[in-house]
């Protein structure tokens, strides 16, 4: 079976290792990643969520933090602050930093992100084809108001600095209007078997994914059932603050609205936990099937049976 997922960083990437755990070796999986959270720092092009999906499905992440590499040290970044160069707010690691210095070596040299990306993957064996969503730069930006009026900032200095203590006004993919979809990338999305949108930020991961002019298009054609699980619980995001971008784009933090907002030209199914139980008859009276199982990825084998929940509501729509 040919799968395709849509990833951002730390729901994506834990979903797709207990995905990995589901299927089979006869399984193919083609993860399309959110670039809308890169960041050029030191001149080195740093692409969180890739790097997230990488080092989770590698065996090299930071299991705790869930970014970054295990057994971190910090030593450029002291060297850094010594020298009176921040940004202090963000955590680049000495192992970290191999990565975007071999990623920013390559982009130099001409190669394009895809490519870049592969190569990263020589060494990592994500057991997924691990696609950027496009090659070109796109970078998520937010508009807020506060003492300096209103601006708009990268998401990174939003999400990492500020923490989203201040409302988010607008979510701008500043780049995506041009931006072209990577190679294979609406390759993978025809030819899938099923789509599944794992329980990733529905505005600054899966959104800014279907922001690439051609993607959410192709996912709304594919012949394949298109599944997402929620990344809300109890009308809260089960980790960081989904809620504070969902209430930009004027959505609800609830399972419900998450679905209704995707819409049934989109998705086909949708899982809901079992806390949500409630909501499952509104999201199939919108026009998507719905379920309500658990969905808390506590360990592996705990996100395998939801990857399993998804695969079998992908085979009850699939038409
Ligand atoms: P990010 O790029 O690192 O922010 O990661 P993603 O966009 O891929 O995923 C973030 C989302 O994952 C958040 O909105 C969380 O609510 C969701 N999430 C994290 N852990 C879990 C979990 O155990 N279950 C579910 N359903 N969602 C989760
Ligand atoms: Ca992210």
């Amino acid at each position: 079976m040919r799968i395709v997922a849509l990833a951002g960083g730390i729901g994506g990437a834990r979903f797709l290792r207990g995905l990995l755990a589901a299927v089979g070796p006869q399984d193919e999986i083609t993860v399309i990643g959110n670039t809308g959270d890169d960041i050029h720092l030191y001149g080195l092009k740093v692409c969180p969520d890739l790097d997230t999906v990488m080092y989770t499905l590698g065996g090299g992440i930071h299991e705790e933090q869930g970014w970054g590499r295990t057994d971190e040290t910090w030593s450029i970044k002291a060297e850094m602050q010594e020298y009176g160069v921040g940004p202090e707010w963000f955590g680049l690691g000495d192992r970290d930093f191999a990565t975007h210095l071999v990623r920013s070596q390559m982009l130099t040299a001409g190669y394009s992100l895809s490519q870049v990306t592969e190569a990263l993957c020589v060494r990592w064996k994500p057991g997924v084809r691990l696609l950027p969503m496009s090659d070109d730069r796109v970078e998520t930006h937010v508009r807020i108001t506060d003492e300096q009026g209103t601006r708009a900032i990268h998401f990174q200095e939003y999400w990492v600095k500020l923490h989203a203590a201040v409302d988010a006004e607008a979510i701008i993919p500043v780049g995506a209007d041009t931006a072209k979809p990577a190679p294979g990338v609406l390759e993978a999305i025809a030819d899938a078997d099923v789509i599944l949108l794992p329980p990733s930020n529905p505005v600054v991961s899966i959104g800014t994914i279907l922001s690439v002019p051609g993607i959410r298009e192709a996912v709304a054609a594919a012949p394949a059932p298109v599944v997402g699980l929620s990344p809300i619980i109890g009308g809260a995001p089960v980790r960081g603050m989904a809620d504070k971008v969902l209430a930009a784009v004027g959505v609800e933090a609830t399972a419900e609205a998450v679905a209704l907002d995707y819409g049934s030209a989109l998705i086909d199914g949708w899982l809901v936990d079992t806390a949500d139980q409630d909501s499952v008859a509104a999201v199939e009276a919108a026009g998507i099937a719905c379920r309500a199982v658990p969905l808390l990825m506590t360990d592996v084998e705990a996100t395998a049976e939801m990857a399993r929940a998804a695969l079998a509501l992908a085979e009850q729509v699939r038409t």
